[in-house]
């Protein structure tokens, strides 16, 4: 393949006029038949390694990725390009699958997108087989590995995919993975002849700094006041990003927020204004983000430590992705270090409690011993925490670790939006029932409103009908109901509860074995994750970036010179004795201080600092108060 052919294709559907750093190594790695993995960071522009050859060649691309909600918006710009791409996942209705796979079989299509659970699903085993597929992605590639941050077990099942097509070559893709999660994905995907492409973790357009504050909205309101610009604050709790977002506005800072609990219609617009600019800041957890494509980012701000310089760098990497100048800001306080040691405890609770969580959940679903065995339960969390008094972050980890250790599957929250699809005939819809005129009411609200559901499943909001028709949330929902049992149309609601699958039949707790390898190993991995970040959030002696660096396994060797520790550093070294003297007097001038005070705010060498502060205690610019410790300026006039 030439590289003029694939340049072409990348002209023609995205406009772009050359590829970036390693893409078109990439593309013909796998188009010589390789098994690939692309490590680039966010942003790096990973989704073109894929697209690009597999329109180019016959055949079809299988894609696994773990998001939903990415997956949808793939597929969407694929099929705005005029291309065809398709996507299953739990939230849609056997029959809309059973039609997107026969798409598929069909080659009536370029992409398929699947969630990982999929992969085990006898139907669509038996359905992919048929497919002409050319390429097998993965998205996200450190799922696949239990040393990574982000581990999901059902990623697993991809090596199995592999062997039903062992002629097809994989191409895994992630933007964060240190030595050891490079090994386990090429391992874990068994990689033949497995070639691997780094992208340097570099980025010269970003500043990072890190602010210690024990008043950490204050320090937050004064850096965006500072910095003009489009900005992200993350947070890790949906109630801290409602809560910030409304101090900021009514300190006269235009900001929303934004979690996944939030429904599509909310969430959609809250993107779509922060993406216009008609708001400036937005307070979100880490559901923000993903899929975002926003170039203009100046700035993003944590509030609150990350577990990991993965998620840390996959966060703040959305900033500056236009190549200007932005900032990346990590507020701590002195607290956060004992916090990231408290969220060791919680993610790995002792091994008893989660055999007490694994017998409750049994009682819980009234599930006999030795049953249950790939049933699916629907199973409220927050309900089950309620019921028997448990904590709520321990028993959803203490759930995770059953879930590794392969006694059950817990699913979190799979969020649907409600479909309905016609299928009575059009004829038909003119004899419904008489006695209950809701019906009618309804089904013509749905008729003005959406187009399409005679020939598919339509995406319908019941809020806005109701807001539209003036028709009560609840007899919308009634009705729709009654039409589906009529036969007239099929409606699926909303769904928002998560699930339970028994992966093995019910045991008595006491038999229960939890590996080491989801355990005690896990763990330690995720103690060497949190020094990790301990060191980038504390560390005072050393370039922020270069501790990135390291971190992924890259031999960082000059400093980057433009975080703070290395902005710090030039001040130190490049500065005459005036500007020491300004920023005392600046200072001073301001309001009394005491010596701590000012040693932290001006970077300068302290010994410096206390010399020249003394020196104008000598002369008598400058008063120092025993009792409370203070210098103060004495005025001359
Ligand atoms: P990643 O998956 O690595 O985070 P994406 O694939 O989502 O990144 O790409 C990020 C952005 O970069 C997208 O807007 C994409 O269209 C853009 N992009 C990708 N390749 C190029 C290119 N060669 N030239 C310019 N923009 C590109
Ligand atoms: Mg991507």
């Amino acid at each position: 393949m030439t590289n003029s052919s694939i340049l072409n294709i990348l002209n023609k559907y995205w406009g772009y006029k050359t590829f970036r750093d390693l893409q078109a190594e990439i593309i013909n790695s796998v188009l010589e038949g390789h098994d690939t993995l692309g490590l680039m960071p966010t942003g790096g522009g990973k989704s073109v390694t894929f697209q690009v050859p597999t329109i180019l060649c016959e055949g079809m691309s299988l894609v696994v990725t773990p998001l939903i909600s990415l997956m949808k918006d793939q597929v969407d710009n694929l099929i705005q390009k005029g291309i065809k791409a398709t996507y299953i996942h739990s939230g849609l209705t056997p029959a809309e699958i059973r039609k997107s796979l026969d798409k598929c079989i069909y080659g009536k299509c370029k992409f398929l997108y699947v969630s990982p659970e999929r992969l085990s699903s006898p139907l669509f085993l038996d359905k992919l087989r048929l497919m002409p597929l050319s390429m097998i992605v993965v998205d996200e590639a450190h799922c696949i590995s239990q040393w990574g941050y982000d581990f999901r077990p059902s990623f697993l099942n991809i090596v199995s995919i592999r062997k039903l097509f062992p002629e097809v070559p994989v191409l895994a893709l992630t933007a964060t993975a240190t030595p050891d999660v490079v090994k386990d994905i090429m391992e874990k995907l068994s990689f033949k002849n497995g070639r691997v492409f780094a992208k340097s973790f570099a980025r010269d357009n970003l500043t990072y700094v890190v602010r210690h504050s024990e008043d950490k909205m204050t320090q937050l309101v004064q850096i965006l006041q500072k910095v003009p610009g489009s900005g992200i604050v993350y947070v890790r709790s949906r109630a801290k990003t409602k809560q910030i977002a409304e101090e900021l506005l009514f300190r006269g800072i235009s900001a929303d927020y934004y979690h996944a609990g939030l429904d599509n219609e909310d969430k959609s617009d809250k993107q779509n204004k922060w993406k216009s600019g008609e708001t400036r800041v937005i307070v979100a957890t880490n559901a923000f983000g993903m899929g975002i494509d926003k170039p203009d980012v100046r700035i993003v701000i944590h509030t609150d430590i990350p577990n990991s310089l993965e998620e840390y760098y996959q966060e703040a990497g959305r900033a500056g992705r236009d190549g200007r100048q932005s900032y990346v800001v990590l507020i701590v306080s002195n607290k956060d270090k004992s916090t990231l040691k408290k969220r060791i405890s919680d993610s790995f609770p002792d091994k008893d409690f989660i055999k007490s969580v694994y017998e409750r959940v049994g009682n819980y679903l009234e599930i006999p011993l030795g049953g249950g065995y790939n049933k699916v339960y629907d199973f409220n969390f927050n309900l089950f925490c309620k019921t028997f008094k448990y904590p709520v972050i321990p028993t959803h980890n203490a759930l995770k670790i059953l879930t590794q250790a392969g006694y059950i599957e817990f699913m979190e929250e799979i969020e649907t939006q409600s479909r309905v699809t016609i299928i009575a005939k059009k004829d038909e819809l003119y004899n419904l029932p008489s006695g209950n005129p809701n019906l009618d009411k309804v089904l013509q609200a749905l008729l003005r409103s959406y187009s399409g559901l005679f020939s598919d499943y339509v995406f319908i909001n019941e809020a806005l009908i109701a807001k539209r028709f003036n028709i009560p949330q609840e007899i919308i929902y009634e009705s729709l109901l009654q039409l589906t049992k009529l036969h007239i149309l099929h409606y699926v609601p909303r769904k928002r509860t998560p699930y339970v699958i028994y992966t093995t039949s019910r045991e008595e707790p006491k038999y229960l074995e939890i590996p080491k390898k989801v355990y005690e190993m896990r763990k330690e991995k995720m103690k060497t994750r949190i020094m990790a970040m301990i060191r980038y959030a504390y560390s005072e002696n050393e370039c922020r970036e270069t501790i990135i660096r390291s971190y992924f396994g890259e031999e960082a060797t000059t400093m980057c010179g433009h975080c703070d520790y290395c902005l710090q550093r030039k001040n130190m070294m490049n500065h005459s004795q005036e500007d020491v003297l300004n920023g005392i007097m600046y200072m001073l001038s301001l309001k009394p201080r005491n010596l701590n005070e000012i040693m932290d705010t001006l970077s300068y060498p302290k010994q410096e600092i206390v010399d020249l502060i003394s020196m104008l205690v000598n002369e008598g610019f400058v008063s120092f108060s025993q009792e409370n410790r203070l210098y103060s300026l004495i005025n001359k006039n």
